[in-house]
């Protein structure tokens, strides 16, 4: 045997023995997430891929054969292309804020209906176990602007159905849904199109 191949073997060995103890470790993590529920995700921060992600995992649940209720908060002045895409399919409760709050609002009492009304939606929707999958696009807003009040809305979420899957997504995130939240996932700005001069498009923003 050259020098070079007893190198290789040496080092073959050193590698299954790292690779069988990080085994090791990722079996005792698996054994010990044996809990069987329903998770609270919040996907915050000022990066773009919040709302992308919650349809993304609402699409995937769909695949499973899931039930999906969708809130969104904030009134697009666009028609989405989540919502064409969604809104007609058969297991999943589309609803988009009525009049509500857009940027370019200024009836702060209209908004505040608005929102309510969109909570009194999303709160049946956590009292029904038929739903596995909820998204509350855009709420953190509703307690940034004091639309909403968080507590009922905490508790809403913590008396909710045992197996029920729950996403929120906003820039921002209340510190009492950060205390109750099973994931938190926060996405950087690192870079946007935007700043760059080019057009918001179908498809990418919208
Ligand atoms: P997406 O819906 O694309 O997943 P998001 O939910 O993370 O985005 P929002 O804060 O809801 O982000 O804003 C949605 C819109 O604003 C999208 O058109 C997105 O491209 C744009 N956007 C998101 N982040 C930024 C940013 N940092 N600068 C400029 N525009 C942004
Ligand atoms: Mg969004």
């Amino acid at each position: 045997m050259t020098d070079a191949h007893k190198n290789d073997s040496v080092e073959d060995d050193r590698h299954r023995a790292r690779m069988l103890k990080k085994k090791a470790v990722i079996d005792q993590r698996i054994a010990r997430a044996n809990q069987q529920r329903g998770v609270l995700i919040l996907m915050k921060g000022n990066g773009k891929g919040k709302s992308s992600s919650a349809f993304g995992t609402m699409a995937r649940a769909l695949g499973h054969g899931q039930q999906a209720g969708l809130v969104q908060f904030i009134k697009g002045r666009k028609e989405t292309g989540e919502y064409r895409f969604f809104k007609d399919h058969p297991s999943v409760d589309f609803h988009v804020m009525g009049h509500g709050f857009t940027w370019e609002t200024q009836d702060k009492n209209q908004d505040i209906a608005a929102a309510a009304q969109a909570w009194q939606i999303a709160r049946k929707m956590l009292q029904d176990d038929r739903y596995h999958i909820l998204v509350f696009d855009e709420m953190s807003y509703m307690f940034k602007y004091d639309y909403l009040d968080v507590e009922p809305v905490v508790a809403a979420l913590n008396a909710r159905p045992e197996n029920q899957n729950v996403i929120i997504t906003g820039r921002t995130m209340h510190r009492a849904l950060m205390d109750i939240a099973d994931t938190i996932s926060e996405i950087a700005d690192i870079e946007h199109a935007f700043r760059k001069g080019v057009k918001a498009q179908p498809g990418i923003e919208w």
